[in-house]
């Protein structure tokens, strides 16, 4: 068996590197900036690298080892950005104590990035990289991968299985089920008129908006796990006018794909509950979910067999935020998300993760990677 506790100083040597290489996802040189990075790594490991130009945000790379070998790919997915603005480093330095580390974006994900090099680099001095292996480094997964969703679907739908290196739950669980993700915004109009000389005349928006959003609340189901939020609420002007003008924007989680139809279905379905008032709803799905369907039960069951053999346990829990893993799902290519680092308290100051589960994971993906 590889020891990749041997790994680890030259895992958090590229880390501290990573993650001191700022990356918002808005500031294309900046992300750029670590793609070189991840570049020289690959090309270090021998790889054949493609970089996909682009204008906005930051390009994206992949890396293909054994392309030329006939048995289909695993693709193991990242991305280089990060929800934190330059200069945060500042606030949250890279450092680590006990068995700690942290920095902006240690968990989410660059530590997964520093993972699945090692194991790469562990597999291939143990002469076991056997099969062809595809990674994808995007540039834009937080601010919802418009620019790199096609690009995922593409590569998945060649692959035998999809690794996702997002960070895995607290408890070492890996992620086997995400909700999708939807927002809308609803927007009434009244009429405006003197809150004093003329009230009556008045249609108050604000109050259309307050019977709506009630109606919105009832389509929460969570038997389902299905959320309907009001998030932010808006309306009107001054005090001593009736408002003619209120929005609602909220946010929509689900776990069955067959609830974005419902929700978006009864969201369109809304009316006025007060007269000359109107409402307009749009409705918006960016991630549909990862469910843990047949073929994901499957996947794991088999990734738990092949962590056995290596001595180690795998635990899958979920969670309620998307990843780039939701665009795998449909496709029907299994998809076993949370492979990366284990940590908690990602997109805020504290982010952290534990330092030796680089080790662990690599340990993990590398298995995988040998023997699926
Ligand atoms: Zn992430």
């Amino acid at each position: 068996m590889i020891d990749f506790h041997a790994h680890l100083p030259h895992m958090l040597t590229l880390l501290k590197h990573l993650v001191e290489t700022e990356s918002p996802s808005n500031d294309k040189a900046a992300v750029d900036r670590v793609g070189a990075i991840v570049q020289e790594e690959c090309h270090r490991l021998g790889a054949e690298i493609e970089v996909i130009p682009n204008t906005e945000t930051g390009n994206h790379i992949i890396a293909r080892w054994n392309a030329h070998l006939p048995h289909q790919p695993i693709l193991l997915l990242h991305h280089m950005d990060t929800v934190f603005p330059l200069g945060m480093l500042e606030r949250m330095p890279f450092y680590s104590k006990d068995d700690k580390t942290y920095g902006p974006g240690v968990l989410d994900m660059k530590g997964g990035i520093v993972i699945s090099l090692a194991a790469i680099q562990g597999l291939q001095q143990a002469r076991e990289l056997n099969r062809p292996v595809t990674a994808l480094f995007t540039s834009d997964e937080e601010i919802g991968s418009g620019t790199s969703r096609a690009l995922i679907e593409q590569l998945a739908a060649q692959a035998a299985i999809v690794l996702v290196m997002e960070s895995g739950l607290v408890d070492g669980s890996i992620k086997v089920w995400r909700k999708g993700v939807g927002d809308f915004i609803v927007k009434v109009k009244g009429r405006a008129a003197h809150a004093g000389g003329e009230h009556e005349k008045g249609r108050n928006a604000i109050r259309e908006l307050a019977y709506q959003v009630l109606e919105i609340e009832k389509m929460t189901d969570y038997t389902v796990g299905t959320t309907v939020n009001v998030g932010v609420i808006r309306g009107g002007t001054v005090t001593n006018v009736v408002p003619d003008e209120a929005v609602a924007e909220g946010d929509i989680r689900i776990l069955l794909p067959q609830e974005a139809a419902r929700i978006e279905a009864a969201l369109k379905a809304l009316k006025p509950a007060f007269p000359d008032t109107s409402v307009e709803v749009t409705v918006t799905f960016n991630r549909p979910p990862l469910p843990f369907n047949e073929t994901n039960q499957a996947a794991l069951a088999k990734a738990q067999q092949i962590a056995a053999t290596h001595g180690l346990e795998l635990r899958a829990g979920g969670s309620g935020g998307g990843s780039d893993g939701n665009f795998v799902a449909p496709l029907g290519v299994p998809v076993l998300d949370g492979l990366g680092a284990v940590g908690a308290d990602y997109h805020s100051e504290r982010e952290w993760i534990y330092t030796t589960s680089l080790a662990s994971r690599a340990q993990l993906v590398a298995a995988l990677l040998r023997d699926w």
